[in-house]
């Protein structure tokens, strides 16, 4: 459920205890303005207006009417993922044939030349332009 925007209403009373829920209005304004949170769709309040000055949003209204009366809750994400260091290395090692192409491929990116790497689909190339990268 992170990262995720729920109505209040279509959530267990019990749930919405947890300290973690952060709760806000479903359609917001700046000024006159008024936007949609879930959708972040700018309403027209001539055309989408509901009695005693209140507003609902019609762009994302097939997943619920979102209004002025709602609320909305989420969760945020704790992106406690584990960081690589360095995420993009390769550990592998290269044939003498694919280390001498990719030793052609420096010395190509150093002079700037235009160089055409050919080889058949799971032949490397792509191992071997990690060193001149
Ligand atoms: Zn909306």
């Amino acid at each position: 459920m992170y990262g995720r925007q729920i109505s209040e209403s279509d959530i267990a009373k019990d749930i919405l205890k947890d300290s973690r829920l952060k709760k806000f209005a479903a359609i917001t304004h700046k000024g006159s303005v008024f936007y949609c949170a879930r959708c972040g769709s700018k309403i027209n309040i001539k055309e989408n207006q509901l009695p005693k000055n209140n507003y609902y949003c019609c762009v994302c209204i097939q997943m619920g009417r979102m209004d002025t009366l709602k609320n909305l809750v989420t969760v945020s994400e704790p992106n406690d993922f584990v960081k690589e260091i360095c995420p993009l290395s390769w550990k592998g090692t290269l044939t003498s044939l694919q280390l001498r192409c990719s030793k052609d491929i420096v010395e190509t990116f150093k002079e700037r030349r235009i160089h055409l790497l050919w080889a058949v689909t799971g032949a490397g190339k792509t191992e071997m332009l990690f060193k001149g990268i």
